[in-house]
């Protein structure tokens, strides 16, 4: 049976005039429920509502907001299967990824459970004789967090939990592919005895609840995560905006991993295969273009399509996938269209890129690997979000990495060597937010900051202690005692 389900709106769980089906990708023919479609005037309840709580919830104590995270944290944890299950279904990363997520998302939450008893303030002598100065952190006030779908619970994981630790109050709009995790997360937060209007889930539209969001002068800030082109619009919406709103993006990455001549083989090719393809390549951080010095070249392509032959593209749910499918048909067409242009272009397709049957009807597409893709072809260039690398030769380390850093965005990088001379050398001077030495380009820490530079990246650093450069806003005081 298909559930109808509902929106979290000032503290009571409310459906909406229209509905949209939320559709499993390892098997079109599983309709995993009925999600709501909320209106402008919705978004607007959830605006207002979170206003008229903000008074209370800012001043509320630490104690208060960390036993709300804490609880929410313990019970992500205890509900990681179910999450997990949920999340793959709908998304379609392998279970054990699914639930991998689910535990960050726990994780994150017990982080910010902690900081909530670490805000401190600074307290200086002034400049003037008799006067003190104080340096204190308060919320911004009402924040719309817009997520993508690739990572449905770790990334509103990673904005709600700062943003309500710091204060602040939540209008959540998650991305219409994954509404089923943004459920059971709202779920629990609902349980967690947060106060009504505190924390508001909006499903719908990008065009109509994001927009709303992005235009509600009562709006103080907006948390973004997903494609440049929305980006872009988001952050031009948030300037317009009177008054103007505090913006934070997260789009796009073209990351690169080098593998130079001293590269230890296998862990450069597990780096690339992880980075590249896993999570079907739907990560900002895959590494995308893998560019690789000309005395290991041909080795590590063999070993790569070695690996390649290994890896199984199957049912999210199913004991032994290690690739589920891509996100939904318009993304599949998407990669399709990539590997169509990267073949057009001169490059030469060594592996995979082709669409695969299995027991259920779902998007199933084999990884597919590049080479002789000159850093200058589309493929090296555009994000393709899906299960497609590229593999550049190159000389050396210096061509390495000038080609690494040619790129419009700056997400993730990663290095694969065993010279503590040029890994030194490339942290210093790779143009990304993050740097990667013997790692995967994607996969990153909690307690941290996560963020990029150039194209991918817009406004402070998420997660870690960081987050609050964002979710607060700094008062300086003065008095004369
Ligand atoms: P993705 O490829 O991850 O779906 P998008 O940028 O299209 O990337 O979507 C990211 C999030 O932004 C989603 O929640 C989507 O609904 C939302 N969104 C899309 N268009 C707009 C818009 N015009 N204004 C605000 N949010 C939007």
């Amino acid at each position: 049976m298909t559930e109808a389900l509902r929106n979290f709106i000032a503290g009571e769980w409310v459906g909406a005039t229209d509905a949209t089906q939320d559709i499993n990708p390892s098997n079109t023919n599983d309709v995993i429920g009925l999600y709501p479609r909320a209106s402008v005037a919705d978004t607007e309840s959830a605006i207002a509502a979170a206003k008229a709580a903000f008074p209370a919830w800012s001043r509320s104590t630490p104690q208060e907001r960390y036993e709300i995270m804490n609880k929410i944290s313990i019970e992500i944890l205890a509900r990681r299967e179910e999450i997990g299950r949920m999340l793959s279904r709908e998304e379609g990363k392998t279970l054990a990824e699914g639930i991998g997520e689910t535990v960050r998302a726990g994780q994150i939450f017990a982080f910010f459970a902690g900081e909530a008893l670490r805000l401190m303030g600074e307290t200086v002598p002034s400049v003037r004789p008799g006067v003190g100065v104080e340096m204190t952190r308060e919320a911004v006030g009402v924040v719309g967090l817009i997520t993508p779908w690739n990572f449905p619970v770790a990334i509103p994981a990673w904005k709600i939990a700062p943003a309500l630790t710091h204060g602040n109050c939540v209008v959540f709009k998650p991305a219409d592919l994954v509404p089923g995790t943004a459920h059971l997360l709202s779920e629990i937060i609902a349980k967690s005895g947060i106060p009504s209007g505190v924390f508001n889930l909006v499903n719908g539209r990008g065009t109509v609840v994001g927009e709303t969001l992005l235009r509600h002068k009562d709006v103080q800030a907006i948390s973004f995560t997903g494609s440049v082109n929305t980006g872009r619009r988001v952050a031009l919406a948030a300037v317009e905006a009177s008054p103007m709103k505090k913006v934070q993006l997260e789009m796009g990455g073209k990351n690169p991993l080098v593998v130079l001549d001293d590269a230890d083989l296998k862990i450069a090719v597990e780096c690339a295969v992880n980075g590249a393809f896993f999570s079907t390549g739907q990560r900002c951080t895959a590494s995308s273009r893998i560019i690789v010095t000309e005395g290991i070249h041909d080795r590590f392509v063999a070993a790569m399509i070695e690996r390649l032959k290994g890896i199984t593209v199957d049912d999210a749910l199913k004991a032994g996938t290690h690739i589920g499918p891509v996100v939904d048909r318009n993304q599949l067409e998407t990669d399709l269209k990539y590997i169509e242009t990267g073949k057009r272009e001169g490059g030469n397709l060594v592996f995979g890129g082709e669409v695969l049957t299995r027991d259920t009807p779902g998007f199933y597409l084999s990884p597919a690997l590049f080479t002789d893709v000159p850093n200058s072809a589309t493929i090296a260039r555009e994000e393709i979000f899906g299960p497609v690398a590229s593999v550049t030769r190159v000389k050396d380390y210096d061509e390495a990495l000038a080609v690494a850093n040619d790129t419009e965005f700056g997400l993730s990088s990663g290095i694969c060597t065993t010279s503590l001379k040029y890994a030194t050398h490339y942290k210093r001077n790779s143009e990304a937010g993050m740097v990667m030495v013997n790692l995967p380009t994607a996969g990153v820490d909690y307690h941290v900051p996560f963020g990029g530079r150039k194209g991918s990246s817009y406004g402070p650093r998420e997660q870690g202690a960081y987050a609050k450069e964002f979710y607060t806003t700094v008062k300086t005081a003065y008095t004369l005692a």
